[in-house]
């Protein structure tokens, strides 16, 4: 097997790209963050506010309508597309082109749910990243893998994993199993954990920044928007996913002196956001 390449500094600033002086917010991507049902709007919230502040110029949000108010007035930068349902998402329909869509945090599994995803991985070509519940769906409907635009990025958790690629009875096999996953898909795996691993058919990184604080609530979708944050800038899939992994370790390990481990919550991941950039020189 191939060396792991740890992610380091090094490695992001071989990847990273600073901000043209002379850009504007039209150029700097626009992102569509699709999520949310009744309960769940804060999943979607806070991934739209963590991938405005990873430095893409527009983030729009599809959600079900019970989310309107709270996505507005959360954060004004936002903008708000609705489903016609107030509860979930039954029909994702927008009227802009993105240059990047993640979609599934707080996304929900009602059967309405499973048709517009369907009906959306049918005909989407945009770069696109998938987590939580959108995972847990395409899990059920493996046929859909084909639909998806070469190196989707996945963000399974453990749990998420083992539902897209079956059960495992070691770290090799389970690596194993998401490397054939990977290749066979053409997908890149953002496998979380600690540490997380990233998986572009069997060439293997592995992060080097995050700590025990990001074992709360929230935290994968944050590390969603930011990954869809980046890939809205232009990134390579690869690179979005890379960079986004780091930078969103790095936020916790500069908040730990503060909020310790206990205290730390997905917002201040996102509130680090501009001082982890900082870090990069
Ligand atoms: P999720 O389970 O989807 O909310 O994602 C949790 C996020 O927090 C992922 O990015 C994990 O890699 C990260 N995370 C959770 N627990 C730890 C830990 N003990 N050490 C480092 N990162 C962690
Ligand atoms: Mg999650």
């Amino acid at each position: 097997m191939k060396p792991v390449i740890p992610i380091d500094k090094s490695e992001i600033l071989k990847r990273y790209k600073p901000i043209y002086a002379k850009t504007h917010k039209g150029i700097q991507g626009h992102a569509l963050i699709i999520g949310g049902s009744y309960g769940k709007i804060g999943a979607v919230t806070l991934s739209s506010r963590a991938c405005l502040k990873t430095g893409c110029g527009l983030v729009t949000v599809f959600i079900p309508r019970c989310g309107y108010k709270i996505v507005q007035s959360a954060y004004p930068e936002v903008m708000v597309l609705t489903d016609i349902s107030v509860k979930y998402i039954t029909r994702i329909v927008f009227d802009f082109v993105p240059q990047a869509i993640g979609i599934g945090p707080g996304i929900g599994q009602d059967i309405e749910t499973h048709t517009a995803l369907h009906r959306f991985v049918k005909t989407n070509e945009i770069p696109l990243v998938i987590d939580a519940d959108a995972l847990n769906i395409l899990s059920q409907n493996k046929q859909w893998m084909s639909f998806l635009p070469e190196k989707t990025i996945l963000t399974p958790h453990q749990k998420e994993l083992e539902r897209l690629i079956g059960k495992w009875d070691s770290d090799a096999e389970k690596i194993e199993k998401t490397i054939a996953f990977s290749k066979q898909n053409n997908l890149v795996i953002v496998m979380k954990g600690a540490p997380t691993k990233i998986f572009d058919g069997d060439t293997i990184y592995e992060n080097t920044t995050g700590n025990a604080a990001l074992a709360t609530a929230g935290t994968g979708d944050v590390l969603t928007g930011m990954i869809t944050s980046l890939l809205a800038q232009s990134y390579e899939p690869i690179d979005a996913a890379i960079i986004g992994v780091y930078l969103h370790g790095l936020t916790a390990d500069i908040a730990l002196p503060e909020t310790g481990y206990q205290a730390f919550l997905a917002s201040d991941s996102i509130d680090h956001i501009g001082k982890a950039y900082l870090s990069l020189g």
